[in-house]
């Protein structure tokens, strides 16, 4: 008898083309660590270690146990669509209709949506750089190209309106912000942001903003959404949005969308075929938060507030660590350049030397696009916090 050849059917090219997101991976190799009985600190992942609020999870429970576990409309539950719609009218005079809100399956599911809604082969989206490590994967498993625009350390990583316009070409179909940023809590100003919005409209450009760190913000910063323009350029703007940093509500992954009808329809046409609904009372908890949310929210940025604080003195300590206290977001994106050595040459190195030598998570920089650099998030603990800067300082000082 002849044994059956058996060989490996291949991936497609877009699959090849994408590897494990850089976060979730050092997330899940610190909890396998963990598991395994090793005392790791996790500076890894950007997620909150604050409970969700209460009212969230008393809200969810209720929908739970009245029987709210159907399919909803593909786009999300009425109720939570015209909660958003409303929260953004009163906030930034923002034109949106409930009908022109989309709830999604985290803000990471809306934006990879928008990119495929949007992109073809040959377009280009413009990004500020470092980013966030999803953008580009979703721009190129759409088939276009990323066009990263550097933002520098010098000034906390500010979004210049004149260096995102200069990288627009006529196959730019869109600009990609995210104010404050994740990693490097840069954010953009207003008035930056209305000359890329009205450069953009001008060019029928779409500006996808991603807003997820909005309520993050420090030392007195002031925050721009790209909201507040809509309603002048309403076929232009998409914000998008999320409650997993805000309310501490990341496993539920809940995040939206709100833009024009011609856009997010597609979005949504194509979410009815990806994911149906988001989870129906993960929406229920999302409501509650978001119409009750609002002491927890003010508790956890203050928190966040003093763990910046915390985190950019201990670093200020580190001999050769650079590191310019963020005005937002809940990362801290250290230049550890000066500390490379054969051994831990690069931030993915680096990152592997931290993980082993002193049982710290962090995210190299590589995967933000900036390889001299590591990100450190303080959405955890100040006593996880001071003991994991402190074995980061030994391990760092060890010659090596
Ligand atoms: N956004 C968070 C982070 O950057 C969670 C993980 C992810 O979605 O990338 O750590």
């Amino acid at each position: 008898m002849t044994k059956a050849v058996r060989s490996i059917p291949r991936l497609s090219r877009r699959a090849l083309g994408i590897g494990e997101s850089a976060t979730l991976e050092v997330a899940r190799k610190a909890k396998e660590l963990a598991a395994s009985g090793v005392s790791i600190v996790d500076l890894g992942v950007g997620e909150p270690d604050f409970p969700s609020p209460a009212c969230a999870v008393e809200a969810a429970r209720q929908a739970l146990a009245d029987g709210l576990t159907r399919y909803t409309p593909a786009a999300g539950i009425p109720e939570l669509r015209a909660a958003l719609a409303g929260r953004y009218a009163r906030d930034f005079g923002a034109p949106w209709r409930p009908s022109d809100v989309m709830v999604a399956v985290g803000g990471k599911s809306a934006l990879f949506e928008l990119a495929l809604a949007l992109l073809d082969e040959g377009d280009e989206v413009v990004l500020p750089s470092p980013y966030w490590v999803s953008f580009p994967e979703h721009i190129r498993f759409a088939g276009a190209r990323p066009v990263m625009v550097p933002t520098s350390a010098g000034d906390g990583f500010r979004i210049h309106a004149e260096a995102v316009i200069a990288a627009l070409t006529p196959a730019t179909r869109a600009i990609l912000l995210n104010s404050p940023c994740n990693p490097t809590g840069g954010i953009v100003a207003g008035e930056d942001l209305r000359e890329i919005v009205a450069a953009a409209a001008e060019r029928d450009i779409v500006v996808i903003s991603d807003e997820t760190y909005e309520r993050f913000l420090f030392g007195g910063q002031q925050f721009a959404s790209a909201a507040a323009l809509a309603a002048l350029y309403p076929e232009t703007i998409v914000v998008v949005g999320s409650f997993s940093k805000t309310y501490a509500m990341t496993g539920w992954r809940i995040g939206y969308a709100l833009g024009p009808p011609w856009l997010l329809r597609s979005v949504m046409d194509i979410q009815s075929h990806a994911t149906s609904n988001p989870t129906s009372f993960a929406m229920w908890g999302a409501l509650a938060a978001l119409e009750r949310g609002e002491e927890d929210v003010r508790q956890m940025v203050a928190e966040f507030a003093s763990r910046r604080d915390l985190v950019a003195a201990a670093l200020d300590e580190m001999p050769g660590v650079s590191c310019r206290p963020p005005d937002g977001a809940f990362y801290a994106f250290p230049n550890l350049a000066a500390c490379y050595r054969p051994g831990r040459q690069g931030s993915a190195a680096m990152a592997s030397y931290l993980l082993e030598e002193a049982r710290v998570a962090v995210v190299p920089g590589l995967a933000f696009g900036a390889d001299d650099y590591v990100r450190i998030s303080f959405a955890t603990s100040r006593e996880a916090l001071r003991e994991g800067l402190g074995r980061m300082a030994a391990a760092l000082d060890r010659r090596g």
